[in-house]
């Protein structure tokens, strides 16, 4: 078998070589959508000093590796990422993909699934961009009334891609009625369960849908540790929940925090800025509170990320 890598913005890393992978992260993000003056633009040295000793924070935690889950369309700017990961031991893991219908840049929106595919493959394939930096998964996005029909045709355009590349597809899911929908669209494409995130799984609070999510295959990641809008002991008995069910190795968890945000004067979104290490620093030690093993705590955070952004 040849071996599995981790695409990062300083090339591959052989995936048996991390620790800690953050699933669902944001370092530059920009929600102002691409068609506002200014957009995705900052000076690199401003947002390194944001970003730079939350990223520290995290590797001190244990951290190897994050994931950065914002698209053309959400603020990705090859630039500012190669800049950041200059500084900072923690591996970077970048996308291909779009975010949801009303952020898809015009150049997105006209071609069709295959062409659509094929661009995303050569991103993970030749790079990103002419930087030669590869992406490491596919991120998509529904709606919350979705999919649209543009949607419909990137969750087809992701399962094609993933299918040429190996690529783990991740997609913002809003609810579970929605990951139902989206799994009919994916599967119907030939996409392997195995080979899908259900991103913000936290936003369904039903646990039968959850399981249900699990016993298909696809991994369930509960990325709102640390958020103040999400109950924490929700979150914590949901995870448990799928565990005592036997499925620890379909659960990814994440903070989906950060950002530097281009539309704000100082970088810090609205809310303030959230950092990496609430997983780390509470919610792992209150699942062991409960009597969950290591082994368990390490099936969560090493392995079975590194099942998912491994590319073979
Ligand atoms: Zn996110």
């Amino acid at each position: 078998m040849s071996p599995a890598n981790l695409h990062t913005l300083k090339g591959q890393v052989p995936a048996d070589e991390v620790g800690i992978i953050l699933p669902h992260e944001h370092i530059f993000t920009d929600l102002r959508g691409p068609n506002v003056v200014g957009y995705a633009t900052a000076d690199p040295e401003v947002v390194s000093s944001l970003i730079i000793p939350h990223l520290e924070a995290a590797y001190q935690a244990g951290v190897s590796t994050i994931v950065e889950c914002s698209t053309v369309g959400v603020g990705r700017n090859m630039q500012i990422l190669k800049c950041i990961a200059e500084e900072t031991p923690i591996h970077i893991i970048p996308p291909t993909g779009v975010y949801r219908d009303e952020y898809i840049p015009t150049e997105f929106r006209t071609i069709d699934a295959h062409e659509l595919a094929e661009h995303w493959i050569n991103e993970m394939r030749t790079g990103i961009e002419g930087t030669g930096i590869q992406a490491g998964f596919i991120k998509i996005a529904l709606s919350d009334e979705g999919p649209t029909v543009l949607e419909e045709r990137n969750l087809v355009a992701a399962a094609m891609a993933s299918e040429k590349t190996g690529a783990i597809v991740a997609c913002h899911t809003p609810n579970g009625e929605s990951f139902i929908k989206e799994m009919e669209i994916l599967e119907g494409a030939g996409l392997d369960p195995g080979r899908f995130i259900w991103v913000h799984a936290n936003l369904e609070g039903d646990r039968a849908i959850h399981l249900e999510a699990v016993r298909r295959g696809v991994f369930v990641e509960f990325d709102a540790v640390g958020a103040d809008w999400q109950s924490q002991d929700e979150l914590l008995m949901n995870t448990l929940h799928l565990i005592e069910q036997g499925f620890v190795d379909h659960i990814l968890l994440s903070h989906d925090a950060g950002w530097f945000d281009p539309g704000q004067k100082d970088g810090v979104p609205e809310g303030g800025f959230r950092g990496y290490t609430d997983l780390t620093h509470r919610f792992l030690p209150a699942l062991q509170t409960r009597g969950l093993a290591d082994d368990d705590i390490h099936q969560m955070t090493v392995v079975n990320p590194t099942r998912a952004f491994a590319i073979t």
